[in-house]
C-alpha cells in the first residue's frame, strides 16, 4: 500500500516592499555658533547631498545658515555663516 503522495508548494512570499536603500541614520556633527561661539550639536540627514538651510541657535537663538555637502552618505563640508539679510 503506498502511501498517499503529498506535494507541498512552496510558495515563495516575495516582499514587494520598495527596498529604501538610503540610510536614515542622522549625522552628528558639532559646529560652532557663529554668533556666540557655543559649541552645538546638529543633525544633518545624509540622503540629500547638497544642503542649505537655517536654524536657530540653541543657544542664542540666532539664525545660523548651514551649508552642507555630502559625498557618498558621508559628510565631506559643513560651514555655518550668520544670516545677513
Ligand atoms: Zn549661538
Amino acid at each position: 500500500m503506498a502511501l498517499p503522495e503529498t506535494e507541498y508548494y512552496h510558495v515563495r512570499t516575495e516582499s514587494t516592499l520598495p527596498t529604501t536603500s538610503t540610510v536614515n541614520t542622522l549625522l552628528e556633527h558639532i559646529i560652532s555658533c557663529p554668533y556666540c561661539n557655543e559649541s552645538i550639536i546638529v543633525l544633518i540627514d545624509p540622503s540629500v547631498e547638497q544642503q542649505a538651510y537655517i536654524e536657530d541657535c540653541q543657544v542664542c537663538c540666532q539664525p545660523i545658515e548651514f551649508r552642507v555637502l555630502i559625498t557618498e552618505g558621508e559628510l565631506s563640508e559643513i560651514s555655518v555663516s550668520q544670516d545677513n539679510q
